[in-house]
């Protein structure tokens, strides 16, 4: 059964931990994320973007899929089922389609319609028990025309967007989408400081986790981050070790062709990343 990303989120809070958040694909991303979390014992959310959404061919596709596999599996743990970056429409489609967990991304709206259209959503997700990630617009400032800075919040955005009854909130602390750039400075602790003294025990949410350092992700995680989200590494270490394999000319060899063989080294590769990120975090044997 999926679940609301509340109670799993509520819970990291209080134990200075975080929930990951993994992208999925497609089959293999999804039989793997749910097999790492089910050996770590942890809680998981797993994502869609609404491009990957289409990509698996729909999002009731993709909330099918992930019931089966955690049938299939045998997956006990808590797995809530997200939208990642949600449009409103999309966010609307993905309720719909079985969702346990939505994003709406209004960051691009000007600040009045972002708080209004999540007001709305959050309204409509309490009422269906599904939870509701937000998220607000970068402010301006001394990094602006700086190359690699990543954006910040205004920490009195995420209070006013925060008391609108969402499950969590994505503010950038200097955080990037991606590969991040040579030279990028860090995550801006100090930003994240004053976030968390406006919006007390509200989850808040690390995108662009991938190729943070890790010591600066366990210090997030410390200062009040709940989820972080990872999507680039997993696809990093699968491109890699499918190229392996291909490149020792496995697939030429006997059935190598057959995709079960081929893409097995890659999924292998995503479920030992996932395994890494749910230790890092600290949320193993936390279901
Ligand atoms: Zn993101």
């Amino acid at each position: 059964m999926l679940v609301s990303a509340k109670e799993m989120l509520e819970k990291a809070v209080a134990g200075h931990y975080a929930i990951g958040a993994f992208n999925l694909n497609n089959l293999e991303w999804t039989k793997s994320v749910l097999a790492a979390a089910q050996e770590a014992n942890a809680p998981v959310i797993v994502q869609v973007s609404e491009g990957a959404g289409k990509y698996m061919a729909g999002f009731k596709n993709v909330a099918d899929t992930v019931r089966n596999v955690m049938e299939y599996q045998n997956i006990t743990v808590p797995v809530a089922l997200h939208l990642d970056h949600g449009t409103y429409e999309g966010a609307l489609k993905c309720i719909e389609a079985g969702f346990s967990s939505i994003m709406f991304d209004g960051s691009a709206l000007p600040i009045e319609e972002n708080l209004a259209k999540t007001k709305e959503l959050a309204e409509l997700c309490a009422s269906k028990g599904i939870s509701l990630e937000a998220e607000v617009g970068a402010i301006g400032g001394e990094e602006d025309g700086v190359v690699g800075m990543g954006e910040c919040a205004d920490p009195d955005e995420c209070k006013k967007i925060a008391d609108l009854g969402i499950t969590m909130l994505a503010a950038g602390i200097g955080n990037i989408h991606g590969v991040y750039p040579e030279g990028w400075p860090g995550l801006r602790f100090d930003v994240l400081e004053a976030i968390k003294a406006k919006t007390g025990d509200m989850p808040l949410v690390l995108h662009g986790g991938s190729g943070i350092p890790d010591e600066m992700v366990q210090q997030a995680v410390r200062m009040g981050v709940a989820k972080v989200n990872v999507n680039t590494e997993c696809q990093l270490v699968f491109a890699a070790a499918t190229r392996e394999y291909i490149e020792a000319g496995k697939d030429q060899k006997g059935k190598g062709f057959d995709p079960r063989k081929l893409l097995a080294p890659g999924a292998a590769a995503i479920k030992a990343k996932v395994l890494e990120k749910i230790y890092l975090f600290g949320s193993n044997d936390k279901a």
